[in-house]
């Protein structure tokens, strides 16, 4: 099966996604309220929500993944002191990769913001479900929901059979010899995250 080819919305970044059958990745829909905030730092919560404050995504291990322009590009940001780094276009906003801050934790979701929902589907087949519902919006009761400790059991197998294989070493968002992003991570103030936090309260 073919992968997926994406493009950020101004035309700087080109990723691709390496998939097959069957599949490596599981795909599901994030209402978290970290993902729709960062919806509203770059700028693009009109379109990068749904409607009940979702974010289609797959997440998959990042030796899947291929820049086929616009690498030296991509910029990150830290949305909470935690580890997880958030990448995206600086031109035009688009989400591109959700990693951890070191290639050691082999962990890569993609927001599929860039892709039609054809394309979604064809590729990566029907999401699994949604995950976080408690922070969407709307009558969220009767969807389907992915089990979040499976998730989180699947993705810790994950990163340790990449860690013992050294398929870890092939991430693209990490430099190969020291395993530092290769784009300085920027950290929110309090203040700015607080903004944010009222943006996504606020649902607009
Ligand atoms: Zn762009
Ligand atoms: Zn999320």
């Amino acid at each position: 099966m073919a992968g997926l080819s994406l493009t950020c919305t101004c035309g700087d970044i080109s990723w691709s996604l390496v998939e097959t059958v069957p599949r490596s990745g599981i795909r599901y829909i994030c209402h978290c309220n970290d993902c729709q905030a960062f919806a509203h730092f770059v700028g693009r919560a009109a379109d990068i929500l749904d409607p009940q404050g979702g974010v289609d995504a797959y997440q998959l291990p990042a030796s899947r993944l291929r820049f086929t322009s616009g690498l030296d590009k991509l910029a990150c940001v830290h949305l909470t002191p935690r580890r997880l780094l958030r990448w995206y276009c600086p031109g035009c906003g688009t989400p591109v990769a959700n990693t951890y801050d070191t290639s050691k934790l082999s962990f890569v979701s993609l927001p599929l913001c860039a892709a039609t929902a054809q394309q979604r589907d064809r590729s990566l087949g029907p999401s699994s479900g949604h995950v976080w519902t408690k922070f969407g919006r709307g009558d969220l009761s009767h969807v389907e929901l992915v089990s979040i400790p499976a998730m989180l059991w699947r993705m810790a197998f994950r990163i340790m059979s990449a860690r013992l294989s050294g398929d870890y070493k092939n991430n693209p968002f990490f430099e190969p010899g020291t395993g530092e992003p290769i784009a300085a991570p920027r950290r929110l103030t309090q203040a700015e995250r607080s903004e944010l936090d009222r943006k996504v309260l606020a649902g607009a």
